[in-house]
């Protein structure tokens, strides 16, 4: 008689199976915790994302990487536009929205609406989802499909494509959005900040993969010697504490 042994990766269908705490910072168990990668930057772009409903779920997404690096990002779920992420991305003039999506023509990494690249804040919109369903919510939707775009040659991350396997369609989300951030006047450390938890989590996704089990997160500093981890920031790793609550409007 084969009987069903309950596994941390495969839980038993009664839910008696060994849960994992997860990190309340990043959401992962905590041995695959990456918080400690993170040191928090600042854009003077404003980041909108539009999430797939499904890749809200993905085990690997790379958005919350996106947030916790860069706390005033905006994400809205759904496979259509509500009208929160219609205000987000049509309501403020000073910084004209730029959708981070591939133009009809094919070439370098550039904008389309000719505007120079380091002068103007604006509000990036980008797109989490895989390529189909990117395709398929662009593409249903008429305001968003016309507005001027951002296409991306990728330069240096495309390393994390070839070799990971969360990201089997090209530059993850964060990946894309680090690049664009480059293009549009930020320095490079905001690029760099972006991509260490990205090369955290993928590095960590690797190890258990080579080492077909998670006990090997049990120890970073092997992790680490071993090629997988990035170096820790210089700064201290920001606390996991939410924003306080937002200010009320004054009395008219
Ligand atoms: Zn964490």
């Amino acid at each position: 008689m084969v009987v069903d042994e309950p596994t941390a990766d495969r839980p038993h269908p009664t839910g008696s199976a060994r849960r994992r705490p997860r990190c309340a910072g990043c959401g992962r168990p905590v041995p695959a915790c990456w918080c400690r990668f993170v040191s928090q930057v600042r854009t003077r772009h404003r980041i909108v994302v539009l999430r797939h409903p499904r890749e809200a779920r993905h085990a690997f997404g790379t958005v919350p990487v996106l947030v916790r690096t860069i706390p005033d990002t905006e994400v809205y779920d759904g496979v259509r536009r509500t009208p929160e992420a219609t205000q987000a991305i049509f309501g403020e003039p000073d910084r004209p929205p730029l959708l981070l999506y591939p133009g009809p023509d094919a070439g370098g990494s550039g904008v389309t609406d000719g505007a120079g690249t380091g002068e103007t804040a604006r509000t990036l919109v980008v797109i989490d989802g895989t390529w189909g369903q990117a395709r398929g919510m662009v593409n249903a939707d008429p305001e968003l499909s016309a507005l001027p775009r951002l296409s991306l040659v990728p330069t240096s991350s495309s390393r994390y494509a070839i070799r990971a396997q969360p990201f089997p369609h090209g530059l993850s989300t964060v990946e894309a959005v680090a690049e664009a951030l480059v293009l549009l006047g930020d320095e490079p450390v905001v690029r760099d900040a972006l991509l260490r938890p990205l090369a955290a989590l993928v590095g960590m996704h690797l190890a258990c993969a080579d080492a077909a089990g998670g006990d090997v997160l049990d120890d970073p500093v092997a992790l680490e010697r071993a090629g997988y981890l990035p170096p820790l920031p210089a700064a201290p790793a920001s606390p996991a504490t939410p924003a306080p609550p937002a200010s009320p409007a004054p009395p008219v």
